[in-house]
């Protein structure tokens, strides 16, 4: 039994969307330590749409011994650049068996403001981009009968916010796309939970003031803002063998605001 356990967590492959910064970022670094959360990975992909000096660094700076580090170009919102990416990730990664969905983009203003653009775009880069790579990855996910799927969601999709109607529309259609899935998949053996940050410190919070930030930090029983790590290390356990029971679970990390 142990044997077969421990064959299963050998060499797995990731595809993580949005892995230049922040919390993709930390998740890219997470996962491709070698002995993460008793998975040992071979291969980390990440998919990025700009900034190819970013992509070039991680590539430095991430440098764990047995662990391969691959960088895709493209857009996470279109499913046909999904599909040519996820071809060429098991082409290279010789298969897959987690996607993390983490790319996401904020457009916020009051809805009297908010154009037509704001709501579609945010909707194709945060949901659509969920559908893209879902839909890429299970055929080969259920031919092996083994998948780890995790969706990043927003504490802001579970109560929403003033300024951010699509944004919260958005992350409350991951948590929907990800129970759906979960039940779809469960019989393949692929598990499919979604991770519900709070505020956490990364290039999307940077825009706010030093009056905004203590404003938010004061509803955050912890008292901090969350970092990409403290995302991180939860989206590894989701992936590790110690999560093998939990499926269409969306867990906050979000220092207790929604409790
Ligand atoms: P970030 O802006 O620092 O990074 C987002 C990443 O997604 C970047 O690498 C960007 O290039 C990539 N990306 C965006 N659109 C893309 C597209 N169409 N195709 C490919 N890549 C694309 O943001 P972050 O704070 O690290 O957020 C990561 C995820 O966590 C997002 O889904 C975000 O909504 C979610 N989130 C963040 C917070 C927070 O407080 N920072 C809170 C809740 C949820």
């Amino acid at each position: 039994m142990m044997a077969a356990n421990n064959k299963s967590m050998h060499n797995k492959r990731a595809i993580v969307t949005g892995g230049t910064r922040g919390i993709g970022r930390a998740i890219v670094k997470e996962l491709a330590k070698k002995s993460c959360c008793g998975v040992l990975f071979s291969d980390v992909a990440f998919v990025y749409n700009s900034c190819d000096e970013c992509a070039d660094e991680i590539m430095k700076e991430i440098d764990y011994p047995g662990t391969n580090i691959h960088a895709f170009k493209a857009d996470a919102s279109s499913l046909e650049q999904a599909e040519e990416t996820v071809n060429a990730a098991i082409e290279k990664l010789g298969g897959v068996d987690i996607l993390v969905n983490n790319a996401g983009i904020t457009r916020d203003n009051l809805l009297l403001r908010m154009t037509e653009k704001d709501f579609d775009d945010v909707i194709s880069a945060n949901l659509k981009s969920v559908f893209n790579y879902t839909k890429a990855v299970i055929k080969p996910m259920i031919a092996q009968r083994y998948g780890r799927i995790v969706n990043i969601s927003s504490v802001v999709g579970l109560i929403g916010n003033p300024g951010q109607s699509n944004y919260s529309a958005s992350k409350a259609g991951v948590v929907g796309f990800t129970k759906s899935m979960a039940r779809e998949l469960a019989s393949r053996g692929i598990t499919v939970n979604a991770v519900a940050p709070g505020y956490i410190q990364t290039d999307m919070t940077n825009k706010l003031n030093d009056e905004q930030r203590q404003k938010l930090v004061q509803n955050i029983p912890l008292g901090r803002m969350g970092s990409p790590e403290d995302i991180a290390r939860v989206v590894a356990f989701l992936c590790s063998p110690d999560a093998d029971y939990i499926t269409g679970q969306v867990i906050a990390v979000d220092g207790g605001m929604t409790m």
